[in-house]
C-alpha cells in the first residue's frame, strides 16, 4: 500500500467542502412554506420550481388529454 497516495487523497477530498446556499430558507412561492434544502440551490421547492418541459399541473386540458392520450 502507497501511504503517500493514500494521504493526498485524503487531504484533498477533506479541503473540498460541499457548496450550500443557507440554513433555513422556505419557498420563493408566496404562500408555500415548504423549506428548501441547504444544498438546493433553488429558489423554489420542487413543486413550485420553473419546469422545465410541460408536465402536469393538476388539471388536465382537453388539449393536453390530446395530445399525451
Ligand atoms: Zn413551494
Amino acid at each position: 500500500m502507497d501511504t503517500t497516495t493514500m494521504r493526498a487523497t485524503t487531504a484533498g477530498r477533506a479541503r473540498r467542502r460541499p457548496k450550500t446556499y443557507g440554513g433555513d430558507r422556505i419557498c420563493g412561492h408566496g404562500v408555500c412554506e415548504t423549506k428548501l434544502s441547504r444544498y438546493n440551490r433553488n429558489e423554489y421547492c420542487f413543486q413550485h420550481a420553473p419546469a422545465r418541459f410541460p408536465r402536469m399541473r393538476g388539471e388536465f386540458t382537453e388539449e393536453y388529454m390530446a395530445k399525451n392520450s
